[in-house]
């Protein structure tokens, strides 16, 4: 016998109270979805530690592994070699597992537990002798006992003993699902994926929407936004991607409404139809990039413009970050070079030459109801195109 297996314990299981078991629940329901198209693997859970196993051969486990680190609700897990409970056996194998992290470590310790009582080294026996070997491989190594590089975990159980490998960093936050369902607005922009991002990571399934004005903008435009649904869809599993179309509604802003409220009015039309959609699907709260002062329609004034028709919580998780960090974030999860791609969004059509960043807010409804979106609003959702996104890898 000889497989890899990955292992999450408790504590690095983002645990919730009393919602402990519905949360590991979704988490295993999470992982399976995630690892499904890899082949078969067996999740199970004994005492604190919960045991990711391939059943078949022939399983990329490297892939899995890579996998598993954009899955929220784990904030580390460890990789481990599974070999017969035979102490030559370990010795040998964990020599050769260790090939990769120790020849670049100057310290290490071995550290043993033995939860099969019946096998015949005690804890201390089984560090000596493995450390006694791993020393004989890698003779450029010295033991230190209380502040090691490498500890190499030598586990005993029912089973077959297990090699652990070091312990690698996982996506953290919560499970996704165990949060309800959301719907981020989103853009071909930086901000909104990092967004949409953050959110999912809270525990959030998303749904995300999306406002077009053909001919105004372009098919590559939305293809651009569908590759960052993707590319988000790769943590946040699932995502219900509305298309809404939104010409007629810009033209009859422009047509109808002071230049200066254009940007502000459209926006609150974006939300009013967010929200339609939000109530249709069972969506219990709004997300958009929007940081404070980024730019004239993200000032207090402004937001609170937009607020104004929303009846649902409007979750801005970048409000109060600089863009330099925003970015950082959205090259760790790969959208940045996406999002830098030159194409207009429906934000970019009609912009006023003189924005209003403080508007009164009596002021725009009355400019906004100089003319009755409500049949446009009702055309726009009913033509609204819906595609579901799932990225595994
Ligand atoms: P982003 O980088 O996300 O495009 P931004 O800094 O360009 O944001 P705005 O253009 O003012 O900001 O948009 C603010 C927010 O409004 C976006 O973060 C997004 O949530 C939403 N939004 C903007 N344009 C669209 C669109 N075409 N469809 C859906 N939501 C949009
Ligand atoms: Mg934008």
């Amino acid at each position: 016998m000889q497989k890899e297996v990955i292992m999450i314990k408790n504590g690095e299981i983002a645990l919730k109270g009393l919602n402990r078991k519905s949360f590991e629940d979704v988490l295993v329901k999470n992982i399976k979805w995630r690892l499904k198209t890899l082949g078969k693997f067996s999740v199970t859970r004994a005492q604190s530690t919960m045991y990711i196993e391939p059943s078949e051969d022939g399983i990329d486990f490297e892939e899995a592994v890579e996998r598993l680190q954009k899955v929220f609700g784990i904030a580390a897990f460890t990789r481990a070699l599974v070999v017969d409970k035979d102490v030559d056996t370990i010795k040998q194998q964990a020599v050769n597992y260790m090939k990769d992290t120790l020849p670049y470590a100057k310290t290490f310790k071995v550290t043993a537990k033995r939860a099969d009582k019946k096998f015949p080294l005690q804890s201390p026996e089984i560090q000596r002798e493995i450390g006694g070997v791993l020393l004989q491989a890698y003779p450029h190594l010295k033991v230190d006992v209380h502040n090691p590089e490498v500890t190499v975990t030598i586990e005993i159980r029912d089973f077959g003993a297990y090699i652990h490998a070091e312990q690698i960093k996982g996506a953290g936050g919560m499970p996704v699902g165990t949060s309800g369902k959301a719907l981020v607005m989103i853009s071909g922009g930086i901000d909104s994926p990092v967004a949409a991002y953050m959110m999912a990571k809270r525990g959030l399934q998303l749904h995300a929407i999306h406002f077009v004005s053909p001919p105004y903008t372009s098919d590559r435009a939305l293809q651009k936004v569908e590759t960052l649904c993707e590319k988000v869809s790769e943590y946040a599993g699932k995502i219900n991607f509305h298309i809404v179309p939104f010409t007629k509604i810009q033209e009859a802003i422009r047509d109808n409404c002071p230049e200066e409220l254009f940007t502000i009015i459209m926006r609150r039309l974006m939300m009013e139809i967010s929200m339609r959609v939000a109530e249709e699907n069972d969506l219990k709260a709004l997300i958009t990039g929007e940081s404070l002062g980024q730019v004239a329609s993200q000032t207090i004034g402004a937001i609170a413009t937009t607020d104004d028709v929303c009846t649902i919580p409007v979750f801005r998780p970048l409000i109060g970050m600089d863009k330099n960090e925003i970015v950082e974030i959205s090259r760790k999860i790969d959208t940045f070079e996406t999002s830098i791609l030159p194409y207009e969004d429906c934000c970019t059509v009609f912009t006023p030459k003189h924005p209003k960043t403080k508007p009164d807010l009596q002021t725009v409804r009355d400019a906004q109801a100089q003319f009755d979106f409500s049949q446009l609003i009702d055309e726009a959702i009913r033509d609204t195109e819906v595609k579901v996104i799932r990225t595994l890898s």
